[in-house]
């Protein structure tokens, strides 16, 4: 089980500089991106969410029950709207100079579903203060922090490993997507020893190190294009020649892209070599070449090569080329079609590199809306 253990004022809401509580409904406003994200964190990343929140002196004269629960009220009921339920709501009434057990950063409330079945290294405590961040690190969880400038403090160095700063909460959504879809693959053999650690909804930012300096230069464009995070490293027997090294980096870039596969709810599934709404656009150009790429994440690995290339690219003969793309869809499990035309070689591998970057990046886009595996047979 996977939870999201969520702190609610200045984290769901804003708040009020003022008083510090939402005690009108004129108070309560949502901040950017609260809905989006947890839709997503629920619908497609299958979280859990706890609100976690402390409400000092709720009950007391100095906060009425009621002024708290109408807003309380509303903001669930449009949460609700948009399909967003609560496996569970906590709230502390005790005041700061007097707090209960319970009051953040305690983890009392939160003992049952830390001590039943969780999945601790992809669960997280989000908030807005040093004290949830504490709560975090008090159930060795990491914890995703929002800074509120009404709180400015500073994480103490004992808690600062348990933290990653968010500055939003699209950039929250942006690190579920990363640990939900990241995979190492470690593939050692007589000729090679291959390790990758592959991010697929990342930030383009890679580091290659094959000992191949064109096959380097490939992947880093395909790895931006695809807007992966992706870290590859290759020793091969290139005292032979650049084969095995070739062949087996290309199984286990595949392989992770199988892996990566395990999940493809909402997944769109299909992807050209380019976003756009006319076909013609969908070609990848690269000076006098041009390349069209298309792939579909069928589960069933194949390629088609129609690719006029005549001579080595990079040290690599045209049949390497091929080979490797047909390897990579073999042992990723998808279908890869590739076409490309052209008078210089190195454009037309480097618009095949970049077609397949803009391809599988549309295949793999997800939507919250649509959160099913998209074939009419239930299961890609
Ligand atoms: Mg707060």
């Amino acid at each position: 089980m996977r939870y999201l253990f969520i702190d609610r004022d200045g984290t769901l809401i804003e708040e009020p500089p003022d008083t510090q509580q939402i005690d009108s409904y004129e108070k309560l406003r949502l901040l950017p991106g609260v809905i989006s994200t947890l839709k997503w964190a629920q619908q497609v990343g299958g979280y859990q969410l706890v609100m976690i929140t402390n409400q000092d002196g709720l009950g007391t004269a100095s906060f009425p029950d009621e002024a708290f629960w109408g807003p309380q009220r509303l903001l669930l009921d449009i949460l609700a709207s948009e399909g967003i339920t609560w496996a569970g709501i906590h709230i502390d009434r005790s005041p700061a100079a007097s707090p209960s057990f319970y009051r953040k950063p305690s983890p009392l409330l939160l003992l049952p579903y830390v001590t039943g079945a969780i999945d601790k290294e992809r669960s997280f405590v989000i908030g807005d203060r040093v004290s949830d961040m504490e709560l975090a690190c008090r159930l060795r969880l990491r914890g995703l922090w929002l800074p509120n400038p009404l709180h400015p403090r500073g994480l103490p160095p004992a808690i600062a490993p348990f933290v990653e700063e968010v500055p939003s909460w699209a950039e929250i959504r942006r690190v579920l997507e990363s640990v939900l879809f990241t995979t190492r693959v470690h593939r050692r053999t007589r000729e090679t020893d291959v390790c990758l650690n592959l991010t697929l909804y990342g930030r383009g930012a890679t580091q290659i190190h094959t000992g191949i300096g064109f096959l380097d230069h490939m992947l880093t464009l395909l790895g931006y294009h695809a807007g992966w995070d992706l870290t590859l490293e290759a020793k091969g027997d290139l005292h032979v020649d650049s084969h095995h090294t070739v062949e087996d980096v290309a199984i286990a870039l595949g392989q992770a892209l199988r892996n990566i596969q395990a999940d493809k709810r909402g997944i769109h599934r299909y992807g050209q070599s380019a976003e756009a709404s006319t076909p013609i656009w969908r070609a990848l150009p690269m000076d006098e070449s041009l390349a069209l790429v298309a792939v579909d994440l069928s589960g069933r690995g194949y390629a088609h090569w129609e690719v006029a290339l005549s001579e080595g690219v990079g040290s690599i003969a045209p049949a390497l080329w091929k080979h490797f793309f047909e390897t990579l869809a073999r042992e990723g499990h998808f279908t890869l079609h590739l076409w490309a035309r052209g008078a210089e070689g190195h454009h037309m591998v480097e618009a095949l590199f970049k077609g397949l970057g803009r391809a599988l990046r549309e295949a793999f886009r997800r939507s919250y809306d649509q959160p099913t595996v998209p074939s009419t047979k239930g299961v890609l």
